[in-house]
């Protein structure tokens, strides 16, 4: 349904994208995750035909996005993290003018309307205008006008940004209804953990790198055993004498030692005993996804230097472009 192949970015001289390849299939919820700068804007704006990667091919539905955007438009839907719909007018008048924008009027338009509507539980709000609804519904409306024109893939870029948990949780549920019943596939970015392991597949994306591809259970899975987090006054000579002691791959992650062991639970007996005193704090934790970017980057998901290095990138070359 959508190959993308060898994506390369680059701004000036700085590098958004290193060669990004996956495939995305029918009716499947596809997530783009990955810390500040780590390049899914760029990606969601390459796919969604706003802009054209220095070098690489994004087809969908068997389109060219660089060669063919015009037709391609016809058979995506986008919500973009900025709003779009015009909060002065009803959600009926702005369904009905983006209905028009791609070539629906008169009855089957309406038909159209009433549907999408009843889809994202606002048919009864059709007459109200959208400066009157809550943040959630105002995402409900952005959906219902990404979806209005029957695409077969939606885009979505971070679609939960500045929702509460309820309206996170029903958003969520809306992209999975629409997988199960109209058979959409949809692309969504996040840097949110909890989101990313409810999509059906996710591209872990970090400084411009695809480093993991996969479900999410078969990403925790390929770590295998549990994580061990301890605390130590100083972590570096803990973590070296555990090596010495134990012959196990101790690392020193953001001023704790972690480990990753089978049966971790047998572990930690053995090395409190072994250093008495010397250990502050213990955790013992089944793999996270936010173990598996640890596991495959050898840092943690937020980690200063790189926020500091995307900023630092955007505001050199002027974009005005701010996570939230
Ligand atoms: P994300 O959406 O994951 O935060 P982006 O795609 O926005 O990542 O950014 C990827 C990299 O490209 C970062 O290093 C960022 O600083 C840089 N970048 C993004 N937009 C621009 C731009 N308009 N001009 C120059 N560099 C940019």
């Amino acid at each position: 349904m959508i190959t993308v192949r060898d994506v390369i970015h680059r701004y000036q001289d700085r590098a958004a994208l290193n060669g990004i390849s996956f495939d995305v299939h029918p009716a499947e919820l596809f997530g783009l995750l990955g810390p500040n700068g780590s390049g899914k804007t760029t990606l969601f704006r390459i796919l969604s035909t706003l802009m054209v990667p220095t070098s690489g091919s994004a087809e969908i539905a068997g389109i060219d996005a660089v060669r063919n955007p015009g037709v391609l438009r016809r058979h995506i839907g986008v919500v973009f993290q900025a709003q779009s719909v015009d909060p002065k007018l009803t959600a009926y008048e702005n369904l009905w003018h983006q209905g028009h924008l791609y070539g629906l009027r008169g009855g089957e338009l309406k038909k159209r309307i009433t549907e999408i509507l009843t889809r994202v539980g606002l048919l009864d709000r059709r007459g109200d205008r959208v400066e009157t609804f809550s943040g959630g519904m105002q995402r409900r409306i952005e959906l219902a006008k990404g979806l209005l024109h029957h695409p077969e893939v939606l885009l979505l870029d971070e679609p939960t940004t500045g929702l509460d948990p309820g309206a996170r949780r029903d958003l969520w549920q809306y992209l999975q209804i629409l997988r199960d019943e109209e058979r959409v596939s949809v692309i969504v970015t996040t840097h949110l953990m909890e989101e990313a392991e409810r999509c059906d597949r996710l591209a872990i994306l970090n400084e411009g790198n695809l480093v993991a591809l996969g479900t999410p259970e078969a990403l925790t899975r390929e770590i295998g055993g549990d994580v061990i987090l301890l605390e130590a006054r100083d972590p570096q000579a803990l973590a070296e004498r555990i090596r010495n002691k134990f012959q196990v791959d101790a690392a020193v992650i953001d001023n704790q030692v972690r480990l990753e062991i089978e049966n971790g639970h047998r572990f930690v007996p053995d090395v409190v005993e072994a250093f008495p005193g010397e250990i502050q704090s213990l955790s013992v934790s089944k793999p996270s996804l936010e173990d598996v970017f640890i596991h495959r980057t050898g840092h943690k998901f937020w980690s200063e230097e790189a926020e500091s290095a995307a900023e630092v990138g955007k505001n050199k070359n002027g974009s005005g472009k701010k996570h939230s």
